[in-house]
């Protein structure tokens, strides 16, 4: 069978994508990034099981957007969530990478009831309405309540195909899903811009507590976060060649 091999400057991204949300704090020793392949559309690129910061070229992957399992024999250990980007890609034919992390200034708004993750400033528009513009309701980004699919005793781990087509079908047409008690999946259509909003998800979060705290809270309108958005991402090659330099700067 050929195999076609995607770009080596896509997988690349992938492995500069990993480095860059470890060293930013969206990724720990958990979570993972993937991109779809860009000369087959039914797979997708993303790591063996690893720690993010320790990913390199040789550890990704091939997987099938069907099945979400890896395109080779005897794979070695794998992500348990790598469903979230089978399902995500099979629902979503415009995204071309997803990642998942468990972002620290996310997650409480996962848990707090009566208080939904809002644009709050110019570099998080993409936190408001849908991939349609005007599909934001100005509820901001949906929440994946996992007991709805699964009862009240799972590992709240997107562990099979069925959760993930759940979550995918949350998801919708938003950017972002949260995850209750868990995290959250952010989609984009490059790699670049996957990582841009997994940074500002967190940014956005951090500025929309502390404004709380203050006080009522102003969110973007849905017109001035499509605009914002716009602008903002248009120049997503700045953020990157920062942020890859920094994450590749003191490897040993
Ligand atoms: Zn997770």
């Amino acid at each position: 069978m050929f195999e076609a091999m995607a770009r080596p400057d896509l997988i690349q991204d992938v492995v500069d994508a990993n480095r860059i949300l470890y060293r930013k704090g969206i990724l720990d020793a958990f979570g993972h990034v993937s991109a779809r392949h860009d000369r087959d559309p039914t797979r997708f690129l993303m790591a063996r099981n690893l720690a993010p910061g320790q990913v390199q070229a040789a550890d990704i992957l091939a997987y099938s957007v069907d099945s979400g399992e890896p395109l080779m024999e005897a794979p070695p250990k794998l992500y348990l969530e790598r469903y979230i980007h089978s399902a995500i890609y099979q629902a979503r034919p415009d995204v071309m990478a997803v990642v998942h992390h468990h972002s620290p200034a996310v997650l409480p708004f996962t848990i707090a009831r009566g208080v939904r993750l809002r644009p709050v400033c110019h570099m998080c528009g993409f936190l408001g309405g849908g991939a349609s513009e005007g599909a934001g309701d100005g509820a901001g980004p949906p929440v994946f309540e996992i007991r709805d699919h699964a009862g009240d005793a799972t590992d709240l781990l997107i562990r099979s195909r069925e959760l993930g087509a759940a979550l995918a079908t949350c998801l919708g047409a938003a950017r972002i899903v949260l995850m209750r008690g868990h995290g959250a999946t952010v989609v984009a259509e490059s790699v670049k811009l996957a990582v841009y909003r997994s940074v500002y998800a967190e940014v956005n979060a951090k500025l929309q507590a502390q404004a709380m705290a203050l006080g009522e809270v102003t969110a973007l309108s849905d017109s001035e976060a499509k605009a914002a958005r716009i602008t903002v991402e248009g120049q997503v090659e700045r953020p990157w060649n920062l942020w890859k330099q920094e994450a590749n700067s003191n490897d040993a």
